[in-house]
């Protein structure tokens, strides 16, 4: 029997961290073949400990330092870059580093495992859309695979594996499930609340990306990922609406013939399949409701209403750091729309006006990537204070 892959898990307590443990839970059932020898959270002491001890985990991380007495007695990382010291700590050539943190900060320890030999499930799209330029050339210099976790490019790189080369490809069609406001009109869903956008009708998933998926802002991020992940333009890369998530996504070959991945809409499949790649082994998800095939339904994307897509094309063809503008105007927003600070519609005008004032220089080098995305959240959060104190003096009027 082979030797156990090491596994770091970054992001173990969320809804992606979470399905990977019951993945390797499952896939550990009857002889060990995944020892999880890190993990990382930001805060979450508690479920962290108990994850620990269950995989008999002796180096973790987690940012909130206050927290780290709760963890139990092992070696705990503490502050913003944790994560990076985990890394840096615990990672060997030849392990696996499955990236759930959610936003840009998963960027630095994504280039920390890739320097020291590790393979990267990556569930954490910002990853890409920030530093697709850096992640991208690191793979090939340190002759590691990126293997993705998210449900669109899992399915494209399956249906990728029948291809010989580039060339055969005509286009990626990336399925959109459409979220809760696909049959709104543009006018209601601008003041749409808090609880209506995070009503996903068929994920169930965390609030950052629930908030981007009803935005199609993750549809936009996927794009830009895609477009890293597989070499495409963006003329080469589509969004298509599918309401009934069965349909992960479709590559469409020059011949005319188009392959799709289908599925339930269940991340264990995805997770698993980056696990165990290049092999196939029984899952532990649920399988194809054949019935629901009955009534698959595709419908083109609504651009006017949803300009997330649109503005992330713009991103692919202006390439360097907009891509890290863009994310970072797209954290600070949705935050702000969770902390009830601005309408839905405001989401679309923040990242509008980060990509319009923030100019995009070379992405060649981290320091210039996470300067712009700094600079990003600063204006974008400058342009939140104002129109607070606006709001203020109104009221006092
Ligand atoms: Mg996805």
């Amino acid at each position: 029997m082979s030797e156990p892959r090491r596994v770091i898990l970054l992001g173990s307590t969320g809804s992606i961290g979470i399905s990977s443990l019951e993945v390797i839970r499952h896939l550990n059932r009857d002889h060990t073949r995944f020892e999880v020898v890190g993990l990382a959270v930001a805060r979450q002491a508690d479920v962290l400990r108990a994850q620990a001890v269950e995989f008999g985990v002796e180096h973790v991380a987690i940012c909130d330092e206050q927290a780290a007495e709760a963890v139990g007695d092992r070696t705990v990382y503490t502050g913003a870059n944790a994560a990076v010291q985990l890394v840096e700590a615990v990672a060997r050539p030849g392990d696996l580093l499955v990236a759930a943190i959610v936003g840009a900060a998963g960027l630095e320890a994504v280039l920390t495992a890739i320097t020291l030999g590790c393979d990267v499930a990556l569930a954490n799209k910002e990853t890409l859309v920030a530093g697709g330029a850096l992640v991208m050339p690191l793979l090939e210099e340190h002759g590691v695979q990126l293997l993705p976790v998210d449900s669109e490019h899992s399915a494209i790189a399956q249906c990728l594996r029948s291809s010989r080369s580039r060339e055969e490809i005509r286009r990626l069609v990336i399925t959109a499930s459409g979220g809760p406001f696909r049959t709104w009109d543009a006018a209601r869903i601008r003041s749409a609340g808090v609880e209506e956008a995070l009503a996903h009708p068929t994920w169930t998933m965390g609030r950052k990306i629930t908030i981007d998926s009803a935005s199609m802002m993750n549809k936009g991020l996927e794009v830009i990922e895609a477009h890293w992940l597989f070499g495409l333009p963006a003329e080469q890369i589509e969004v298509i609406v599918h309401p009934q998530s069965i349909v992960h996504s479709f590559v469409e070959y020059v011949d005319g013939s188009v392959l799709a991945q289908c599925g339930p809409p269940d991340m264990k499949t995805p997770i698993q399949y980056a696990l165990t790649w290049p092999d196939r082994v029984e899952g532990c998800g649920p399988n194809l409701d054949w019935a629901s095939m009955r009534n698959l339904e595709f419908e083109s994307l609504d651009d006017r209403t949803f300009p997330s897509v649109r503005m992330a094309m713009d991103v692919v063809r202006t390439g360097g750091t907009s891509g890290a503008i863009f994310n970072a105007a797209n954290e600070v927003a949705v935050q702000a729309f969770l902390e009830q600070r601005i309408d839905f519609g405001g989401i679309f005008d923040l990242v509008e006006r980060g990509l319009r004032e923030i100019p995009a220089r070379d992405a060649d080098r981290l320091e210039v990537v996470l300067e712009d995305d700094a600079a990003t959240r600063a204006f974008v959060r400058d342009v939140l204070d104002t129109m607070d104190r606006r709001t203020v003096s109104s009221i006092d009027r």
